[in-house]
């Protein structure tokens, strides 16, 4: 049988180490200005920010339910539930038929979620989201009072959070890097992180430069592009050992002090630019030091 060819195989060997530091002096120069687009994107509104930050279930619930669809329809799931049950507490919430809420919530406001996306949805968050408060319950714990009122490496935060049901590890880093976001006040806020906050003032997140940069699809994708990978099967590719070894050392070397913030800019260049068929290499932050983006601006496909 015979085997296919790892396409990221060879893509590091064929570079000058001098090459990968100037591309990782690069991002870090550019995060200020991929950050600034980022705080400037409307976020969600303020009825469903005020929402989040006043029931302790409200975050994971809207965390968990954010894979697949846009951020802006899962994070405000919660708020919705709440307009239909009245009520956000445990023992209220744990009765919920979670297909069913999320179904008529995706009828209402995505219409349009292919057919293949909304069942692979379907048949993965309610379950998770059941899961997770069945985890709650079982602990007599919530999301808030998991944590006591003091300060935390970020590790120690990853792993409280990644046994949570529908809590895997890219969900696991990002809250991570969230809190410790939230700690640097780089945002203005987080609902969870608030909450923990104002139940135990000493509560914080320390040791930011252990935090392991969130790696998904668009990471990949432009991570790889950046290399001279132009076109793979990016979701495939997220499981080589090689690539997220890579990604994972090439974070501290750009971000010393929070190699998480590589997330930031390969996530939001992949979003904005780095389309899988029709990369916008015109219009890309990165285009001087992406070496795919040099071969598509030059036609070579
Ligand atoms: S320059 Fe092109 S290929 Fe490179 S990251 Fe930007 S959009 Fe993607």
């Amino acid at each position: 049988m015979s085997r296919r060819r790892d396409p990221y195989m060879g893509i590091m060997k064929a570079r000058d180490s001098l090459d990968i530091k100037r591309k990782a002096v690069e991002l870090s120069r550019r995060w200020h200005d991929i950050w600034k687009r980022i705080s400037e994107r409307p976020s969600l509104n303020p009825s469903q920010q005020r929402f989040l930050k006043q029931y302790e279930f409200a975050p994971l619930i809207a965390t968990i339910c954010d894979e697949l669809i846009p951020a802006g329809v899962a994070w405000g799931f919660p708020e919705w539930l709440y307009n239909r049950l009245g009520s956000f507490e445990l023992q209220d919430l744990i009765r919920v038929d979670y297909r069913r809420e999320l179904e008529q919530y995706l009828e209402e406001r995505l219409r349009n979620l292919d057919e293949d996306t909304r069942r692979e949805y379907l048949e993965s968050v309610p379950r998770k989201i059941e899961d997770a408060l069945r985890y709650f319950k079982r602990r007599k714990k919530t999301p808030v009072t998991m944590f006591e009122n003091r300060k935390y490496p970020a590790p120690e935060v990853y792993f409280m959070l990644r046994v949570i049901p529908g809590i895997g590890p890219k969900k696991a880093s990002m809250i991570t890097r969230d809190f410790a976001y939230r700690s640097l006040g780089l945002v203005e806020s987080n609902a969870w992180f608030d909450q923990i906050k104002e139940r135990n003032p000493e509560f914080d997140v320390t040791h930011h430069h252990l935090i392991i940069t969130p790696i998904d699809v668009h990471v990949v994708m432009v991570f790889s592009r950046l290399f001279g990978l132009k076109r793979a099967n990016w979701r495939k590719l997220q499981g080589n050992p090689l690539l997220v070894q890579d990604v994972i050392v090439f974070s501290k070397l750009a971000f010393p002090d929070l190699p998480a913030k590589l997330d930031d800019i390969l996530w939001n260049v992949g979003r904005d630019w780095c389309d899988n068929d029709n990369p916008l290499c015109q219009e890309c932050l990165l285009r001087d030091i992406c070496d795919a983006g040099q071969q598509f601006l030059q036609g070579r496909q």
